[in-house]
């Protein structure tokens, strides 16, 4: 566009970091079970449906007669994307894939693919959950291909 120029900036590559203290004594047993390779969730007692993640109060019903089932780890690929152009708190881990697996009883998972081929990857193509540990311990998930 004539006469628009953009504005002058200063690059800079910088970090910034995020502390989260997310309380997690309701749903505990998610994250013991993720560190050991299991993958579960939480299930209404009461209307039956299954939440993920783990809700210790049914967003349905509101009943806090929750119980514990296990997902299983395989997965399939709904849908992925290739993270090129990276949000700022992501900046080290450019470039990334992040997809959305269904798990077992239908219930879809968004995770970062590790390993993955964005050309090679298509819908349907199976996943398994893997558990890993960032540099404070804490546990987190993503796909890897099965
Ligand atoms: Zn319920």
């Amino acid at each position: 566009m004539a006469g628009v120029t953009a504005p002058r900036t200063l690059r800079s590559k910088r970090s910034l970091n995020l502390r989260f203290d997310i309380p997690i004594s309701k749903t505990s047993r998610f994250w013991d079970a993720l560190s050991e390779g299991n993958f579960v969730t939480t299930k209404c007692g009461d209307c039956g449906r299954t939440s993920f993640p783990p809700q210790p109060d049914c967003p349905n019903c509101m009943s806090g007669n929750a119980e514990w089932v296990e997902l299983g780890t395989d997965a399939e690929l709904l849908t992925f994307t290739h993270v090129l152009i990276t949000p700022t708190s992501f900046v080290d881990h450019d470039p990334y894939l992040v997809a959305i697996g269904r798990v077992k009883g239908g219930i879809n998972i968004l995770a970062w693919v590790e390993g993955g081929d964005p050309l090679k990857l298509k819908p349907g193509d199976k996943l398994k959950v893997e558990s890993r540990k960032d540099e404070q311990g804490s546990p987190y998930y993503v796909f890897v291909i099965a």
